[in-house]
């Protein structure tokens, strides 16, 4: 799988760090590993991380907000000899990067044709408007205090 330009930066700085890592447990077969950081690389020097490759989470939290490799997921892709790739979420593929222009774009038309804005709203959403004239409606013993937030009467 060929992956976006922004993502093999990512990694390629994240591999950088590799030799400041020691992977202190491994799992292959659980694909778990046990990392400590023997340098100051984000102010958790000595610090020991458990990676969880086949579920995309590490204990520094950033393999599964990211959804590709830490260092610490790296390190342990290198040691156990796995290939990162597969651990990477296909949303950076190319082939995914590619489908977002597949849509057609319609031109945007001049600012003078633009409905006016009137500031932000109450911040309800339409939905939610018209989950609450549903509500009065199907249940009109109810009180309807803020968006959404039915209480009872009496
Ligand atoms: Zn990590």
């Amino acid at each position: 799988m060929k992956f976006s330009q922004r993502l093999l930066v990512a990694i390629e700085r994240s591999r950088e760090d590799l030799s400041k890592m020691r992977v202190t447990h491994c799992d292959r077969m659980a694909s778990v590993f046990s990392v400590e950081e023997l340098e100051e690389l984000s102010g958790s020097f000595g610090c020991s991380f458990l990676v969880r490759l086949r579920q995309g989470t590490c204990d520094c939290g950033e393999f599964q907000l990211l959804h590709y490799p830490c260092r610490h997921a790296l390190a342990s892709c290198a040691i156990a000899t796995m290939e990162w790739g597969q651990f990477v979420d296909p949303v950076y593929s190319m082939h995914s990067v590619f489908s977002v222009y597949r849509a057609d774009f319609p031109p945007i038309p001049d600012e003078s044709f633009w409905p006016k804005w009137n500031g932000p709203r109450s911040g309800r959403t339409r939905a939610c408007d018209a989950r609450r004239k549903e509500v009065v409606i199907s249940q009109p013993w109810h009180f309807l205090g803020e968006c959404c937030d039915v209480r009872l009467i009496g």
